[in-house]
């Protein structure tokens, strides 16, 4: 499960008045970016594949460790590997790798002192199309993808399972997944893009988010069998991936 939000301060942070450099903030992840960030786009301090995007109606985990479903699509800078922490910060040099750099809610952030990190997380938040070129052809991709993807179309499909006909939900279910896994190499192969911005346009993988579900998924060859969250942990060992849930 992802956080909505990084940097909250345990109690013994708030205590103090300085930054001791602890690292703590940026090993709880990467910040969410704001409008403001923009700028370090077009200085090519930040690049597309160093975000990825949680798209609407996505389930996250709020700064209060309660769960939060998204009123609208957030931008955050991606952890490195399956660990928590920013991919821009430096553990052997407890330092942010661009410090001079750094997003808003970075800059904004005092663990012994969050009013003005609240402040900043209220403000707009930067969306994909703050980042796209209006007439770039991928926007209509992304509008299909959206509109065919949708957590509440996934969401739906999902509490058909209960229903009388629950093959179909099953069906519907997949169509998606595969949709959503498809699309991604193809359009790496087709557009000539880094695979690794695949996350910023399309969001994380369905096949990830699913679990927020309770499902998981199993792939045999092309194929996709779904099944219980519990039975895949019983069945494989868990892949350690803290931006699941
Ligand atoms: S961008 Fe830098 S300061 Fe911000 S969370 Fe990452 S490492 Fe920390």
């Amino acid at each position: 499960m992802v956080k909505a939000n990084h940097m909250m301060p345990d109690r013994a942070e708030a205590s103090r008045t300085h930054c001791i450099r602890c690292g703590t903030c940026c090993m709880k992840g990467g910040p969410t970016l704001h409008e403001e960030d923009a700028i370090l786009f077009a200085k090519g301090i930040l690049k597309k594949s160093h975000v990825y995007t949680l798209r609407k109606s996505e389930v996250v985990r709020n700064i209060d460790d309660t769960l939060m479903v998204l009123k609208q699509e957030i931008i955050k800078i991606k952890g490195q590997g399956e660990a928590w922490s920013c991919m821009f910060y430096d553990d052997d040099q407890s330092a942010c790798r661009i410090y001079n750099h750094r997003p808003l809610e970075c800059r904004a952030l005092k663990c012994w002192d969050l009013r003005g990190f609240k402040e900043v997380m209220a403000r707009p938040c930067l969306q994909r199309r703050d980042l796209i070129k209006p007439d770039d052809g991928i926007l209509k991709i992304l509008a299909a993808h959206e509109q065919r993807c949708a957590y509440k179309t996934l969401e739906s499909a999902v509490r058909g399972l209960r229903g009388p006909d629950s093959d179909k939900a099953v069906g519907s279910i997949l169509a998606l997944l595969q949709y959503d896994h498809h699309i991604r190499p193809f359009l790496t192969e087709k557009l000539r893009l880094d695979l690794n911005t695949m996350d910023f346009f399309f969001g994380r993988p369905l096949t990830t988010t699913i679990r927020m579900f309770g499902l998981c998924v199993k792939q045999e060859g092309d194929t996709f069998l779904l099944v219980p969250a519990e039975s895949r942990k019983s069945a494989q060992p868990e892949t350690k991936h803290p931006k699941d849930l």
